[in-house]
Order: C-alpha cells, then sequence, then structure tokens
C-alpha cells in the first residue's frame, strides 16, 4: 500500500493533540490539598532530596501546605504513568462526539485501538491499512470531519434523505439541514473564520510531512538579540523566506495536493499565509527554549555545552521532528559551546529514540535525543548516576497538570524533584484560563515563579478542537510560565542573611 506513514501522520496527528485542547482550566489543586496528606507529599519528593531533608529539623516541610481534613487511605504512587495522550484524544472524541473514534479507526481499516496503538509504538503493521491513492486518502481523511456540527449526528445515523453538508464559508464544518445550520451560526459565527484557516492549514501540513516544504536556515544575519518574537523574526529571515515560499508554491507538490483534494486550489495569498502559520508551528518549540535560555540568563558559553530537557515530551513534539528542526535554537545564540537537547515523556515515539543518539557535544551544534519513560525515574536512572550533565533548562509543553487530578498525580513529582533541585523550569499552556490555573497550582506548590506571560514564539497556526468545532480554537505554547527553586526557600535565605547580618 502507498502512502501509508504520510496518511497515518495526518490522521493522527491532530488526535494526538486532541485531548489536550479540549481540556477546561480546571482547579485541581484544591483536590489534591484537601486530599492528600502532607505526609504524602513528602512521599513524592526525590529521595535523595528527602534524605537532604532530614536536617537540620525545621527543613522538613518541603512545603507550606493546608493540614489535609480528609486523610485518603489509598497512598499515591510514583509508578503509576502518565495517561496515553493519544489514549485520551479517543476519549475525548468519542465524549463529544459519540461513534466518532470508531469511525476514524474504520477509516484506517483497523478494529480497536490497541491495534491503533501497536502500528504508532511501531510494532506490528496491521494487514489492509493504507491508501492506494491520495485523493483516496485525502477523501478519508476529510470523512473523520463529517459529523454535524449542531446534533452531532454521524452519517450512519442520518436517515436515508439527510446528507451533511458543508459550511461553505470555512469548507470545515458539517451540519445534517438548514435546520442545525440555522440554529448553530450564532455560536458558529464566533469561529467560522478562524477555522476557514484551520482547513487549508491541515491539508497544506502534508507538504511539511513529504519534506516538499523545507524550513529556512543558516546563522541569523543580525545580532540575534534583536529578534524578539515572530515580527522580528519574519525580517530578518524576509529574504530568504519569500524564496523558499515562492519555490514551494510553485512546486509540483503543490500542484498533486490541491489535484487530489477535493475542493479548489486557494488563492496565493491564502496559500502563503498558511505556510507561514505552519512554520511558526515548526519553530515554536525550539525558539521558546531559547526564549526559556535567555530569559532564565543561562550562560550559553558554559564549558561543555548546555542541556536542556523536554519533558513529558509526546508524539506530538516527536514524531514529525528531525534533527535540523531545533538549528533555529543555535542560531539564536551564535558561539553557543554546544546545546543538548533531551526529549523524555513515556509516548516519546519510538522512531524518535532510535533515529537520535548521543556523541560528544560539538560547539556550535545543537543535538536532539530521547528518553522513553517517566521524568523522575529519568532523573534517578541517568542524573542522578551522573550518566548525564544536569539540566540548565527544563521545559515542558502543554503539561496540563491543571486539567485532571491523574494529571497532577503523574506530575507532581516531577514538579517537586525541578523545584527542590532548583532547576530553571519553563512550561507552556494553551490559554489565558489554562495560565491562570496552572500559576495558581505552582503557587500552592510554593514555587518561586520569576515570569510568566504571552509567548512572542506562540504558534500562530490556529488549533481546532476537531470534535467539538466551536469550541474557540487554541494556540500552541500561547503563554509560558518560568519559574526557579522555591518561594519557602527564598523566605528562607533572605532569612538566614538577615541573621547573619544581625551576627
Ligand atoms: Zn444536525
Ligand atoms: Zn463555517
Amino acid at each position: 500500500m502507498l502512502f501509508f506513514p504520510i496518511q497515518f501522520l495526518l490522521f493522527t496527528h491532530s488526535l494526538w493533540k486532541e485531548w489536550e485542547k479540549t481540556r477546561q482550566g480546571r482547579r485541581v489543586s484544591e483536590f489534591l490539598l484537601d486530599s492528600v496528606s502532607r505526609y504524602q507529599w513528602t512521599a513524592m519528593a526525590p529521595r535523595s532530596r528527602q534524605r537532604r531533608h532530614k536536617k537540620p529539623p525545621s527543613s522538613v516541610t518541603p512545603m507550606v501546605v493546608t493540614p489535609p481534613t480528609v486523610v485518603t487511605s489509598v497512598p499515591l504512587t510514583l509508578s503509576k504513568p502518565d495517561p496515553s495522550i493519544d489514549a485520551l484524544g479517543f476519549f475525548s472524541l468519542d465524549n463529544n462526539v459519540p461513534g466518532l473514534s470508531q469511525l476514524i479507526l474504520q477509516k484506517l481499516n483497523m478494529k480497536s485501538y490497541e491495534e491503533y496503538k501497536l502500528v504508532l509504538d511501531g510494532g506490528a503493521s496491521v494487514s489492509g491499512f493504507g491508501f492506494g491513492c491520495l485523493q483516496e486518502m485525502f477523501q478519508k481523511m476529510e470523512d473523520t470531519f463529517r459529523f454535524c456540527a449542531h446534533c452531532r449526528a454521524l452519517p450512519s445515523g442520518l436517515s436515508d434523505s439527510k446528507v451533511l453538508r458543508q459550511c461553505k464559508r470555512c469548507r470545515n464544518v458539517y451540519y445534517c439541514g438548514p435546520e442545525c445550520q440555522r440554529s448553530d451560526w450564532p455560536e458558529h459565527r464566533k469561529v467560522c473564520q478562524e477555522l476557514r484557516l484551520v482547513a487549508v492549514d491541515r491539508l497544506m501540513e502534508w507538504l511539511l510531512v513529504t519534506g516538499a516544504f523545507v524550513l529556512p536556515s543558516g546563522p541569523w544575519p543580525c545580532l540575534a538579540e534583536v529578534v524578539q518574537g515572530w515580527d522580528t523574526w519574519f525580517s530578518l529571515r524576509c529574504l530568504q523566506l519569500d524564496a523558499t515560499l515562492d519555490a514551494v508554491l510553485g512546486s509540483h507538490a503543490m500542484t498533486t495536493l490541491w489535484a487530489n483534494v477535493g475542493r479548489p486550489k486557494p488563492d496565493p495569498d491564502v496559500l502563503q499565509g498558511s505556510l507561514k502559520r505552519l512554520l511558526t508551528d515548526a519553530l515554536s518549540r525550539p525558539l521558546t527554549l531559547g526564549l526559556g535560555l535567555r530569559a532564565l540568563g543561562i550562560d550559553v558559553r558554559k564549558i561543555g555545552g548546555n542541556t536542556v530537557h523536554v519533558v513529558g515530551a509526546s508524539h506530538v513534539e516527536t514524531f514529525l521532528t528531525r534533527p535540523g528542526d531545533y538549528d533555529e535554537l543555535g542560531y539564536m545564540f551564535p558561539g553557543h559551546l554546544g546545546l543538548r537537547v533531551i526529549m523524555v515523556g513515556i509516548d516519546v515515539s519510538a522512531g524518535f529514540t532510535k533515529s537520535t543518539s548521543t556523541f560528544p557535544l560539538e560547539p556550535g551544534t545543537v543535538q536532539l535525543s530521547g528518553h522513553r519513560g517517566l521524568y523522575h525515574d529519568f532523573w534517578e536512572e541517568q542524573v542522578e548516576t551522573g550518566q548525564i550533565t544536569h539540566p540548565d533548562l527544563v521545559v515542558a509543553f502543554h503539561p496540563g497538570f491543571h486539567a485532571s487530578p491523574d494529571l497532577m498525580e503523574a506530575w507532581l513529582p516531577t514538579l517537586l524533584l525541578l523545584r527542590d533541585y532548583e532547576i530553571p523550569t519553563l512550561i507552556t499552556v494553551y490559554s489565558h484560563q489554562e495560565l491562570a490555573a496552572s500559576l495558581q497550582i505552582l503557587v500552592d506548590l510554593d514555587t518561586h515563579i520569576t515570569a510568566y506571560g504571552a509567548n512572542p514564539f506562540a504558534s500562530l497556526k490556529p488549533e481546532q478542537v476537531y470534535s467539538n468545532p466551536n469550541k474557540q480554537p487554541v494556540y500552541c505554547s500561547a503563554y509560558y510560565i518560568m519559574f526557579l527553586g522555591s518561594s519557602c526557600q527564598l523566605d528562607k535565605k533572605q532569612l538566614e542573611e538577615k541573621v547573619d547580618g544581625e551576627d
């Protein structure tokens, strides 16, 4: 069968992010503070840290927690893995549109989620999986969007006389009839224009996957400090970018794409806008790492180079990532002595860990590698034992610990570890609501927050909640939070200094 990896990527890329995008900015800290005893909080801190906490006795309490009113009898364990992002993606699809996950599996010629997971993990390929031609691939992909945006009916649930028709403005959502479309308009009108961009971008993404759209590269032709956000980045890459975009617009791949997608080719300025959004989406992660290194004042001329850990990395960060994708991070720091980026998470794609390796770090190079597993295990096995150097910066893209008690439970050991070892940390979130909820949790955990705000290197590509299309689209890494150590430790230090001064 043809096009196996590409169509699989296109089908599943949106799925991986689906759950992330649907989660609400829920306050889980209240839940945790009420139900977890202080003993349990301490038990979750990294082991060596607990040892260090033994003396002096006054510093035993790692954080100030309101004494719990209810103590759960079930202790939280360190070994519980994070819920898999794609499993949650399937869950949220069916929550919003009952039967949609089955429809997707059917379009992939798969019977179950287990079969899907097997292919995703690089296991046995499923017989009959794949498509004969591009047209079929795009057709089936479009079929996965065919449900009524208002009543959520799938084609199989409609009477024979009814067919799903597209909104002509955005060419993104479907309706089972004029009544549903009319009733939905007050809601849909708020997002119709943005969804129109989404519908173009998801087709254009194929060009990135096939390699027809190569990102601009090479050292920045000006002082790196000048680049403070996308505006300055675009003006500095201007000439090179125009040539790149013109080449893609006139490419054979572009012609092939629009000959197979079953809708007319948009105007060149629409296509160009889409390419630019895709570009910001691909470069948002490396440049956000750079933002963290800069803002936290990390010395990039350190002998032996710098190490950044991307914690909680998933398929989203690793499946489509190629070694050269992080070069832009290097150009942000001319004269750096080597930057090592290690992706750590239980959903790091199997292909990524195979394709990356750890050679000695050369000055001026960016090295990518992956580690499959939980971060606190990785820390104990690799960092504590000295096999991997301590990180200069830890970054988590959309950790989402505010969204559910399960996720908070999975993230807590890592957050405490980062706080107690005073590792400079940057996290990103999708929305202002998530920003507020995440900040509250980090304050409750007594982390010392050094900065937060709108990310100047946020992705400019709108992300639709595919199974709930009228939900306001979000942007990847729209906001950031940086923290360093504990606010309690800071108080303690200040106190010690004061005491010393009095002596
Ligand atoms: Zn309907
Ligand atoms: Zn529309």
